[in-house]
């Protein structure tokens, strides 16, 4: 019924928990694919290439743009931050959602080249816990983790932008909630004129063979 996949966008506040959220809705559903991005920025203990990023030097993600082999990239604290274009469209014509686990600017951009793409902003429950989090998690050092509080910050701004928020409170009910979201966008009409079409054609030659 539905051919090609949704493209889902989940931004939200570092530090509001959307990357253990991922791995949970993709742990539970088999109906998703998350796409691994390309970076600039070091690895954090416990990374592996290809597996949280691609991770890239300056020189290979500027080569990268000019092929043109990126959906969308963005500057973020210093670094560059891009979706591999070959991923996405094999596992969206494969009827995957594809979950973009990217920033507001990469967000918009998105949206722009693809209009049916959900946008899903993923929220803590409040500032203090996000801060909270922050710390906690102890893979950066606490410039990195102000200048992360400052741009959490600055991406509220553009929040209007989104289609859905989610509180990241208990992660079980995020996850649902996003499911949810995602069957529901299954379900618009404009994704289903296809199946509509078919029944509108088969009660025709119904008509026509009375
Ligand atoms: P982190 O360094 O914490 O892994 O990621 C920093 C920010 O970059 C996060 O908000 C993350 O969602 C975003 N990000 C990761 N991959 C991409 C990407 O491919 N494109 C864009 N625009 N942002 C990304």
């Amino acid at each position: 019924m539905n051919k090609q996949g949704l493209l889902v966008v989940v931004s939200g506040f570092s530090g509001a928990g959307k990357g253990t959220a991922m791995k949970r809705l993709l742990e539970k559903y088999n109906t998703y694919a998350l796409s691994v991005s390309a970076t600039t920025r070091a690895p954090r203990e416990g990374e592996q290439d290809g597996r949280e990023y691609f991770f890239k030097t300056v020189q290979m993600f500027e080569e990268m743009i000019a092929n043109d082999e990126l959906v969308e990239y963005a500057q973020y604290v210093a670094n560059y931050y891009g979706t591999p274009k070959a991923y996405v469209e094999e596992q969206l014509a494969a009827g995957k959602n594809v979950i973009l686990e990217i920033e507001i600017q990469g967000a918009l951009k998105i949206k722009q080249k693809f209009p049916d793409a959900v946008l899903l902003f993923v929220v803590p429950p409040s500032a203090a816990v996000l801060r909270e989090r922050l710390i906690g998690r102890g893979t950066e050092n606490l410039d990195v983790i102000e200048a992360r509080l400052k741009r959490a910050a600055e991406e509220a701004e553009g929040v209007e932008a989104y289609d859905y928020i989610v509180v990241n409170d208990n992660l079980e009910d995020c996850v649902e909630d996003i499911n949810e979201i995602i069957k529901s966008e299954q379900k618009r009409v404009a994704k289903n004129l296809t199946l509509i079409n078919n029944i509108k054609d088969e009660l025709k030659s119904f008509a026509e063979g009375e």
